[in-house]
């Protein structure tokens, strides 16, 4: 036997009992004639004590030990005189009789401490020794757990587990594939797949009626800040549905990971918003409505054209024209958002936060403010408004005295965008975003299409399965592109802290509907035909209504772990220029290897 405990095992009543403990040395400390030794496994740390007293041959194999290296120890459990609260096994120590070393080690290359000394890259090459620091083993415990208690979850509701394959066919929407040549069928290749969307259909289809899978997904795309090449997703499909029958069932499930996994309970209902109340008030798809600092209209005109206006919230409104602004007078929408007791705000600070707002990624040409005082208005517009105009918008912005408002003009979408990153910076400044509290969130009625002016063509905003609201289905039909830009989808997404978490829909389970929506995206019948023929077909063998959704396992744990990275709740994850750094891949093939499958390179060396 190994060890009859693990390193996080002894307390104070095994005092007495001759153990044997087995793990990595993390510190060896002398003091005077004494050695200490922190022994560390996956459960703890016990210290090791040699005394004074100890033989020879103990101190000698003492002498030689070094960071990381494996032993078995054996000795007998004792009461500490100085003990350690820090640590659950703080109360004892062991007095060692012998020690056996299993294996030596190399000097690590950085410190295994929770505060390590190691840079990004060095950790990544040394990913099997990262993950021996405490941070990460906590991060792939929450993983851990939390895929478990899915399990549990949607097992007791009755959900299948089903695998589904990881060589399938490459398609033309979404992302760009991941390709493997096949080597017996020459020429030709394989894609991995981006989710098993129409794997899960088809599983509806055959009647399985609820199904969910934890599966790998892989995406070719540029690699934005906290992506991932492959990542994990919770992915799930249910017949004979509605929306409200999916979103209640999947509350039921993440109020259960709450309460099981953080021991956090969620009694209320989660909120719900349209897309179009989300972008109109939030600027944004995925709000945190942690804080309120809504988005106030200015100046708004139905949107119009080929621009989604999401039914109801259209309103036409004019707090700023004529008065020979011309930014505002010009503009076809002027909005603000008022942060509270932002006042005191320098004009340096504000210059920055206008220079902040003008970087391409938010791309706003200015920023206008309103300084409410006591007394008095400030503006950086007060010329061409009197103090009585600046009021009503301060009143209406409900602005009370100590108030900033902050106003940017421009088109629509690209406005109320802008205003949303701008809010949610403004809400990270006054420490309103703290991870400690949670604020849950369903977003439905997203559009259903893009217009892409570039490629003149309309792309799916969810994916080509996701079905068109009953209502709006006459439009979908429309030979006229703004009618059938106002197409509602019925998709869903749940949002978490500002972080979309999971999204799904309702799908189209009509063979003629599902031929439109590839009409719609601009393929011919031929090539709906090679591309999704399959799918197309399956519908035409009784296909039931049917819905589901997807979340993201890997951002799911972070959130859960109250960090902003996926990285480290991957073991293995790729860096940012989706490279394995630890295993040198991607890689070249050996010529031999691309020869079997008649494959050339055409880089230039
Ligand atoms: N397959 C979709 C996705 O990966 C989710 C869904 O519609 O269920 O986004």
């Amino acid at each position: 036997m190994y060890r009859t405990h693990t390193c996080g095992e002894l307390r104070i009543n095994n005092a007495g009992e001759n153990v044997t403990l087995a793990g990595w040395v993390q510190r060896i400390r002398k003091m005077g004639g004494m050695s200490f030794i922190d022994l560390r496994d996956r459960y703890g740390i016990t210290q090791l004590v040699i005394d004074d007293g100890a033989s020879h041959e103990l101190n000698e194999v003492a002498e030689k030990l070094g960071r990381e290296y494996v032993i078995q120890a054996k000795g007998l459990v004792a009461e500490r005189s100085s003990k350690n609260s820090k640590i659950s096994t703080g109360d004892i120590e062991i007095k060692i009789e012998a020690i056996k070393v299993l294996n030596s080690s190399q000097t690590p290359p950085f410190t295994i401490e929770d505060d390590t000394d190691g840079g990004e890259e060095l950790r990544a090459k040394y990913r099997y020794i990262d993950l021996r620091r405490n941070p990460l083993k906590k991060a792939l415990e929450i993983r851990h757990k939390l895929g478990q208690e899915v399990r549990k979850y949607l097992d007791n509701i009755g959900f299948m587990e089903i695998e589904t394959p990881v060589l399938i066919k490459s398609t033309p929407e979404g992302a760009r594939d991941f390709v493997v040549p096949s080597r017996m069928n020459l020429g030709e290749f394989y894609a991995l797949p981006q989710s098993p969307q129409t794997f899960k259909q088809l599983l509806m289809v055959a009647g399985y009626d609820r199904y969910f899978q934890i599966v790998r997904c892989f995406r070719d795309e540029d690699l934005r800040a906290d992506r991932q090449p492959e990542f994990t997703q919770i992915d799930c499909e249910m017949s004979f549905v509605e929306r409200e029958d999916v979103l209640n069932t999947f509350e039921g499930l993440i109020k259960a990971l709450f309460v099981n996994v953080l021991g956090h309970e969620i009694k209320e209902q989660f909120p719900r918003m349209s897309y179009a109340h989300a972008m109109k008030y939030y600027g944004s798809d995925k709000p945190d409505i942690r804080f309120g600092m809504k988005i106030c209209e200015l100046k708004s005109t139905p949107s119009n054209g080929i621009n989604f206006s999401g039914h109801s919230e259209d309103q036409v409104v004019d707090l700023v024209g004529g008065q020979n602004f011309v930014v505002f007078d010009s503009a076809e929408y002027v909005a603000g958002i008022c942060v509270e007791g932002a006042a005191s705000y320098t004009r340096k600070q504000i210059d920055q936060l206008t220079e902040w707002v003008k970087r391409p990624q938010i791309g706003a040409k200015g920023l206008v403010y309103i300084r409410v005082e006591e007394q008095k208005i400030k503006s950086s517009v007060d010329k061409f408004y009197p103090a009585g105009h600046l009021e009503k918008i301060a009143t209406e912005m409900e602005a009370k005295p100590g108030d900033l408002i902050l106003i940017l003009a421009g088109d629509k979408r690209k406005t109320q965008e802008a205003l949303g990153t701008l809010r949610i910076e403004m809400g990270n400044r006054l420490g309103l975003r703290k991870n400690d509290n949670f604020a849950p969130l369903w977003v439905y009625d997203f559009p259903l299409l893009e217009w892409d002016s570039e490629t003149q063509r309309f792309y799916a905003m969810h994916h080509p399965f996701t079905a068109p609201k009953p209502e709006d289905m006459e439009k979908f039909y429309s030979n006229n592109r703004d009618h059938i830009a106002q197409v509602a989808a019925n998709a869903y997404d749940f949002v978490l802290n500002g972080t979309e978490i999971g999204g799904g829909s309702i799908r189209i389970h009509d063979a003629t509907i599902q031929k439109r929506m590839f009409e719609v995206l601009g393929f011919s019948d031929q090539e709906a035909e090679s591309k999704f023929g399959f799918i197309i077909n399956a519908f035409k063998f009784g296909a039931p209504p049917h819905g589901g959704i997807a979340f993201g396992f890997d951002r799911f744990c972070a959130l859960f772990g109250g960090q902003e990275t996926i990285r480290d709740y991957i073991a293995f994850p790729k860096n940012n220029a989706g490279r394995d750094v630890m295993l040198d891949a991607p890689s070249p093939i050996d010529d031999s290897q691309m020869e079997e499958l008649f494959l050339k390179s055409t880089l230039k060396k």
